[in-house]
């Protein structure tokens, strides 16, 4: 396992925010996982850090990382489940699936995800969301540093959301999904055709942590902020993109701080004019 001393986030954070913890774990097995708990229960967990905003510069606590480690999958071809550790990248999934012509993991191939985080957030595109496809979930509780598995209907996915995020005291450590035969040619192409689609919309060019906000019940965000004239609006190195305004921006030397001002703002903005409560999707560590 690989730890770092004073490391930095700041290619760790989409939004490639600069901010530094005391130490970084990277475990690349259960033991690891189990051994550092064993010693301390107070960590930040990060996947690939696509949906967080780091809001301090210096965090005196511990990180537990999974990008680019624990990251072992396995395609049952006979059963057309593939298994994933929580590191493994949902890019890599969609793309196996694709390799041994599995369907159903389309919409993942454009997701910027670990595994783990996937199921924290139940990420979805318009096509598909991860409740679909997630058959089960293996976990480390840390109430008994027991290790469990919990099928999906008990794992209260709901549209961004699942039973992970209210409860802080669970490590995800592998999941299984289960797919279904399709033709390699045609998989493909729906995966490229969502990207293309997505890339055209969204400002990719920036770094960002996608949709700031879930979407409210019968509005869509982007054409409520674009109304309130808040396209473009800037708060240090942060802006509201003038691409799509569901998405916050950094332009080189935004801190967490410069984003949830502009998060504060909008917030406040849209109760008044609309009376809705925006919520944010986005992790605030
Ligand atoms: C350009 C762009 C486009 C995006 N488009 C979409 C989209 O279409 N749909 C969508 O749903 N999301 C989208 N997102 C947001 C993001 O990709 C998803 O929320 C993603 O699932 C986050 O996964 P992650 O591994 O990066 O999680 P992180 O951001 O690292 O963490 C998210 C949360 O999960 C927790 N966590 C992570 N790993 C574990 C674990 N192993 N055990 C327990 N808790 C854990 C973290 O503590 C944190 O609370 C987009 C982001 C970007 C940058």
């Amino acid at each position: 396992m690989k730890v770092y001393q004073d490391f930095s986030l700041k290619f760790y954070n989409a939004y490639q925010i600069e901010a530094i913890c005391k130490k970084a774990f990277f475990p690349e097995s259960e033991a690891d996982i189990i051994k550092l708990y064993k010693n301390n229960q107070d960590y930040i967990l990060l996947g690939s850090g696509h949906n967080i905003i780091c809001s301090k510069p210096y965090y005196d606590k511990d990180f537990i990382i999974f990008n680019g480690n624990f990251n072992t999958l396995k395609v049952d071809q006979t059963t057309s489940i593939i298994e994933a550790e929580a590191g493994v990248t949902i890019y890599e999934v969609s793309n196996e699936a694709q390799k041994y012509s599995l369907s159903g993991a389309e919409f993942f191939y454009d997701i910027p995800s670990s595994v783990g985080g996937a199921v924290v957030m139940n990420a979805g595109t318009k096509e598909g969301e991860t409740k679909k496809i997630l058959s089960k979930v293996r976990y480390l509780d840390l109430v008994d540093m027991h290790i469990k598995e919990k099928h999906n209907e008990d794992l209260q996915l709901t549209y961004r959301n699942s039973v992970f995020q209210r409860q802080k005291d669970k490590v995800i450590l592998k999941a299984w999904f289960q797919l279904k035969k399709g033709d390699a040619e045609e998989i493909k192409a729906i995966m490229e055709a969502s990207k293309a689609r997505r890339w055209e919309k969204q400002p990719r060019e920036f770094p960002n942590c996608g949709s700031v906000y879930k979407r409210p019940p019968g509005r869509f965000v982007g054409p409520m902020l674009d109304e309130l004239g808040l396209k473009g609006y800037r708060v240090g190195g942060a802006e509201i993109s003038k691409k799509h305004s569901g998405f916050i921006i950094n332009l080189g030397d935004a801190t967490g701080q410069d984003i949830l001002s502009i998060i504060e703002h909008t917030r406040e903005q849209v109760k008044t004019a609309f009376g809705v409560d925006l919520e944010v999707e986005q992790r605030i560590i």
